[in-house]
């Protein structure tokens, strides 16, 4: 059974961390020096109680598919259709996505969002910036891509919060989040600290 509890404060939530593949440990580490308790997702009731709920980086054709097998999927879903804060890095975007460019790919399909994968072409395969994102303050955010996704397309009910050269690479839709980037791979909180004040308490 499972049960969403009322997180009161950043430091009393607990947030479940998808651990199936990718970026685990990095997201891990950045929710402990913000003082947040998390578990890693490998079950489906490893879903219960949690406040929040995060998709890292990986291979999202083969996270799709573990999803599957972990019996997962539909779990996450449906918690994520009733309101359960979710936020993806990278390949967490691309799961979170309802609309994936040429791909028939498993995913939750939660955010009406259109992502084109590895979008960046060769040269840019891997590249970092220092970007001006207006919602977490004066000071840049350098970002780190990895074979990124971008968002292509939204629809109108998805707020933009980060673009460049027509590439949309943060973006929020209610309970969810999705940045192209990989904020953990950094020593900067602030995404992370906008997932638990914006996203979470605001959707709860
Ligand atoms: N290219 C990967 C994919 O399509 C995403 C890369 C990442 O998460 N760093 O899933």
């Amino acid at each position: 059974m499972i049960k969403k509890r009322l997180p009161v404060e950043v430091g009393k939530m607990r947030i479940g961390i998808l651990a199936l593949q990718g970026a685990v440990r990095e997201h891990r580490n950045m929710l402990h020096r913000l003082n947040v308790e998390t578990v890693d997702v490998l079950n489906p009731s490893d879903l219960d109680g949690i406040d929040g709920l995060i998709l890292p980086g990986g291979e999202s054709t083969t996270v799709g598919k573990l999803l599957v097998r972990y019996n997962l999927l539909e779990p996450i879903a449906e918690l994520g259709r009733k309101g359960l804060p979710i936020f993806g890095t990278c390949t967490g975007m691309i799961l979170l996505s309802k609309y994936i460019n040429n791909s028939e790919q498993y995913r939750l399909g939660l955010m009406d969002t259109y992502v084109e994968r590895n979008a960046f072409g060769r040269q840019l395969a891997s590249f970092e910036a220092d970007m001006a994102i207006p919602v977490l303050g004066d000071i840049p955010f350098h970002t780190v891509f990895i074979r990124a996704p971008y968002i292509d397309k939204v629809e109108s009910n998805v707020k933009i919060l980060l673009s460049w050269q027509d590439k949309i690479l943060f973006a929020e839709q209610d309970n969810f989040l999705a940045v192209a980037f990989h904020p953990e791979l950094t020593n900067d909180t602030r995404v992370h600290e906008y997932f638990l004040k914006n996203t979470i308490i605001c959707s709860t």
